[in-house]
């Protein structure tokens, strides 16, 4: 490797530190052993940053509608785009919707842009949909938008409750310190609270699958029970907080003992029970929560009703214990540093608060400031849709996939009279409408800061060079500043400077009355702010070397300086099943994607674990709804549907569906599960309720199943479902069709490319039985092949696939190649589990079987699968269980068919 750069990863808000360099052959990832969020771990996502950073599929220069352009032109048409609204319809008919994967630095000046010189609040982030129910949960408990603890509380607590997150799989290095804390300290109890049994609930000593959306009523529940057993922390909660009576009133009626808890919930009193004898008996508690929670219409009385279980205890502010937000974005929280979103203001001062627009107004030298809220996300497009919204700039995300109602924020957009996107990737569901598009820096070429769940200022640095004509974002929003009209308060040489603004801002007139002070990272050096090491704001003088945990000394942010309880009356979530709707749909994050997959998507190794959309459902619905395992299903709500692999995991509780994020229009036929869900939001925090939607489910019948893999893409788009994959060295593409064509051999040609003379064509077609196969190999070198079925019983994808790595086949593969599966002793290898080591799962079950290993441990040493980044333990422990459990099963039949 060339020297490497310290830098920090670009997927979720652990925000683990890298050391990344390039050099002739590609780039290459580490972790960083000095960063303290990871110490050198890393997950499966992390460790595949350098499959992501190609040039293919970026855009790399501006375009406005779809012909190529000048910087100079695309700006100056932003600019005028967005002026010209301004003056005819005024500032609120314009809006930004930004990111989360925005650094910290490109946020304050869209921020600064939109509410200080536009003049208009319109300005809202994708992290509406991750993390606003914490934001407004933090701020109505403790008067500012702050997270009391630090990820060490994880390791130092004795109970730790993780809810509504499968941390395993989506904040994976910090589920691996909990983890290797519990090897340590197996008397480290974690409790999970999922209504699905995933791979952290899995792993848990106490697993509470609760009903979906019935959060309040258990920790109203945990409330009422802490003060009935005596667990009330009198001195704190007198000290320091207010509100407690009226808190304890409604936890009393909604939920006055264990069984009417239970009752709500779903669940059996005696976990319930042991839940609450955890939490009352051990002091070091910690409570995380997660999307889970948030994503709800009740999301914000769920972030209180947690945090007013750890008021009563006054376990808040000491080590190993209190509430704690994991954020699911890199910078969600720099976001929200800089004011980043609609009802925020700048460095943690408040919109509605005169004194502090005031206060920013001057800073900025702004012509006007924005006087009132803006429009949360929903709204926000709904405003689009509406047409009083009329010019919209859209930076790094893709809201025609991830926002709810996605059908109509399509439509919004497509009647929108000026859509503007920066965007590092040039083909994605939303950049396909816009008018202008700006080519933005990607990471590794991104220079600035983000902020992690557990306020951890660190660097993301550059270590790539920067494609010709792509720019970074604080730039381009600085230059269409500037050709508004702008010019002196945009007129920033390096995120550095931005950075130090930033800084005094957050000290400007603090005075401890607000929580976000960097006041002693202003007046850095460029060399110091290049230098900058990882720290926890607040970080309020120089020198000050940063703050792990706040409230230690019990006073809060409100006025008074107390903490406020706050009652949160139990509603069950809208879009209750019915009997034409009878089914929950859940929507999340699997283990190796992220988002709409237009970074992780690029990653061979990544794709391999769960390559196609799903829905996964309870064996028994499934039945009962004859839809099978392997067959794909539609999955319909009110709103629309979506076609996808039926799958019966038994992580499903009856009556429930889960269906991943991240497919979108560019990668499947019919698969974007925001076309699906209500645009209902919590009233506080106007986050979208995306894990409660009455759906249902039926077959989607199709005469043939098939899968293509060819190292050329090709347009699919003319079967009846697909969905595809970058391989390593191919693309897969997994079809069905209701059409059956009338020539098979001529069909199967068509997609696999002309032949040449030296090409070789294998093909073998039983139409009774209507299995189709064939193969194209050219100079002996696999080239494409197609396999059909009537049935999705075709073979494993993952032994065909290897083969697109050799240069030429052996003779035993091309023997096996029509098969699908090795020749002589060769064995398949099965699905992917490790995607650091490529082991699949047939080649554990063997491997547990042959050696009958009993440990993670023995697996890594002999198979390495596990030993790296360690998403994959979880998944590894179960198929050890699996093993134990069938070892058991058959060791009781021999005792009692002893002549068996
Ligand atoms: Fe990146 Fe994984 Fe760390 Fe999250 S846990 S920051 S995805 S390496």
């Amino acid at each position: 490797m060339t020297q490497s750069v310290r830098t920090t990863c670009p997927y979720c808000g652990v925000g683990c530190g890298i050391r990344a360099g390039s050099s002739g052959a590609g780039v290459q990832i580490a972790g960083d052993p000095a960063h303290p969020a990871n110490f050198g771990a890393l997950c499966s996502k992390g460790s595949a940053l350098g499959d992501t950073v190609g040039l293919e599929e970026r855009l790399l220069y501006p375009q406005i509608l779809g012909r190529r352009a000048s910087w100079d032109e695309a700006l100056a048409h932003v600019a005028e785009g967005f002026a010209t609204v301004i003056r005819q319809h005024g500032p609120d008919a314009v809006a930004f919707y930004i990111s989360g994967q925005l650094l910290t630095e490109d946020y304050y000046v869209a921020n600064k842009l939109m509410k200080g010189f536009i003049g208009s609040a319109n300005i809202d982030t994708n992290s509406r949909l991750c993390m606003a129910s914490a934001v407004a949960g933090h701020r109505r408990a403790f008067g500012g938008d702050l997270v009391p603890g630090c990820y060490e509380d994880l390791t130092l607590a004795d109970v730790v409750v993780l809810i509504g997150s499968n941390t395993a799989w989506c904040h994976p290095v910090l589920f691996r310190r909990i983890a290797q804390e519990k090897e340590r300290r197996p008397q480290l109890q974690l409790v999970v609270i999922d209504p699905r049994r995933t791979t952290t609930a899995a792993s848990a000593d106490l697993h509470l699958p609760v009903r979906s959306g019935s959060d309040v009523f258990l920790f109203n529940g945990l409330l009422t029970w802490l003060r009935r057993h005596g667990k009330v922390n009198t001195g704190f909660v007198n000290g320091h907080t207010t509100g407690v009576a009226a808190a304890l009133d409604v936890a009393e009626v909604s939920a006055p003992d264990i069984e009417a808890v239970a009752r709500a919930c779903g669940i059996e009193a005696r976990k319930i029970e042991e839940f609450y004898r955890l939490f009352a008996d051990n002091e070091r508690v910690v409570t995380a929560f997660s999307q889970g929670v948030n994503q709800s219409s009740a999301g914000t009385d769920k972030v209180n009703s947690i945090i007013n279980c750890h008021l009563l205890t006054g376990r808040i502010g000491r080590p190993g214990m209190g509430p704690f937000s994991l954020t699911g974005q890199p910078n969600a929280m720099g976001g929200r540093e800089v004011g980043g979103m609609a009802n925020l203001l700048a460095a943690h001062t408040e919109l509605e608060n005169p004194a502090h627009r005031a206060l920013v107004q001057q800073f900025w030298g702004s012509p006007r400031l924005a006087s009132r809220p803006g429009l949360k996300a929903v709204d926000l497009f709904e405003a689009v849709h509406a047409g009083r919204i009329k010019a919209i700039w859209i930076m790094a995300t893709n809201p025609v996939v991830s926002l709810p109602d996605a059908e109509r924020v399509k439509a919004a957009l497509q009647k929108c009279d000026f859509v503007a996107v920066s965007d590092c990737v040039a083909r994605t569901d939303t950049t396909a409408l816009a008018h202008v598009l700006l080519p933005a820096a990607a990471w590794g070429e991104k220079d600035g800061t983000v902020t992690n769940s557990e306020r951890r200022i660190s660097r993301q640095r550059a270590f790539l060079s920067r494609p010709a004509e792509v720019q970074p974002d604080w730039w381009i929003v600085c230059q269409v500043a500037q050709r508004m009209g702008f010019v002196e308060p945009f007129s920033y040489a390096s995120p550095a400077e931005i950075f130090d603004e930033h800084a005094r801002l957050s000290a400007c007139e603090n005075g401890g009355t607000r929580g976000f002070d960097i006041g002693g990272l202003a007046g850095l050096e460029a060399q110091e702010y290049a230098d900058l090491e990882p720290v926890q704001w607040p970080i309020p003088r120089r020198g000050h070397g940063g703050t792990q945990r706040l409230f230690e000394d019990g006073r809060f942010l409100h006025p008074d300086g107390r903490a406020r309880f706050v009652p949160t009356p139990p509603r069950m979530p809208a879009g209750a099943a019915n009997e034409e709707f009878p089914l929950v749909l859940n929507t999340g994050r699997i283990r190796d994607q992220w988002h709409t997959m237009t970074r992780t998507g690029r990653s061979p190794r990544l794709a391999e674990h769960l390559p196609e959309p799903f829905v996964d459902l309870h064996a028994q619905d499934a039945l009962s709804l004859a839809v099978r395992d392997g067959e794909l299903a539609r999955v319909s709500s009110p709103l629309g549907s979506i076609v996808a692999r039926v799958r019966t995991s038994g992580e499903i509780a009856r009556g429930a569906l889960f269906v991943p994020i991240h497919w979108s229009g560019v990668n499947a036929s019919q698969a974007r599960p925001g076309a699906l869900i209500h645009a209902v939001v919590d009233p506080i925090s106007g986050e979208p309720e995306f894990k409660h939607t009455a759906a249902r489910v039926a077959p989607f019948p199709v005469e043939w199943y098939g899968f293509l893999l060819t190292r050329t893409a090709i347009d699919i788009t003319n079967v009846t479902w697909w969905a595809t994959l970058q391989g390593d060295g191919f693309f897969r593409y997994e079809l069905a069709g209701r059409e059956v064509p009338s020539d098979w051999s001529q069909w199967m040609r068509q997609r696999l490319g002309a032949l040449d003379s030296g090409d070789d064509y294998l093909d073998y077609h039983d139409p009774a039985s209507g299995i189709h196969r064939a193969a194209r190999l050219v100079e002996n070198r696999l080239a494409a092949c197609l396999f059909v079925s009537r049935r999705p019983d075709l073979p494993e994808r993952s032994w065909l696939a290897g083969l697109f790595a050799k240069d030429a086949l052996e003779a035993p593969e091309r023997v096996g190649l029509l098969a699908g599966r090795p020749a002589g002793t060769q064995k398949e290898c099965g699905p992917l589990v490790c995607s650091c080591f490529g082991v699949g799962r047939e080649t554990l079950r063997r491997l547990i079987a042959q050696h009958e290993l009993t440990d993670a441990r023995q697996v890594g040493a002999r198979v390495k699968a596990g030993t790296n980044c360690g998403s994959c333990l979880p998944e590894i422990r179960a198929l050890l269980a699996e093993r134990h459990r069938r070892s058991l099963v058959t060791s009781i039949q021999e005792e009692l068919n002893p002549l068996d």
